[in-house]
């Protein structure tokens, strides 16, 4: 099994207090947990404006899976 080296999500606060995950220049917003919290659901924080379907799965900080394909350019520089 190959597996790129992606370098780590960076987790941050919005200016509203929100989590928000930034990873490959993308930025995501929380959607949800699971039971205990520790697997979140993040969804690309352009979804409604763009129609974009790229959401990413953490568990404990890493993650897991996802899908990347943005409907857009890398929205942070
Ligand atoms: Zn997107």
């Amino acid at each position: 099994m190959q597996r790129r080296k992606d370098p780590d999500p960076q987790f941050i606060l919005s200016r509203r207090g929100k989590p928000i995950m930034e990873f490959l220049k993308h930025r995501y917003i929380k959607h949800g947990t699971s039971i205990d919290g520790s697997k979140v659901r993040w969804v690309c924080s352009s979804q409604s404006r763009k129609r974009c379907k790229a959401v990413i799965w953490t568990y404990n900080k890493a993650i897991i899976n996802g899908s990347y394909k943005h409907t857009h350019p890398p929205v942070t520089k």
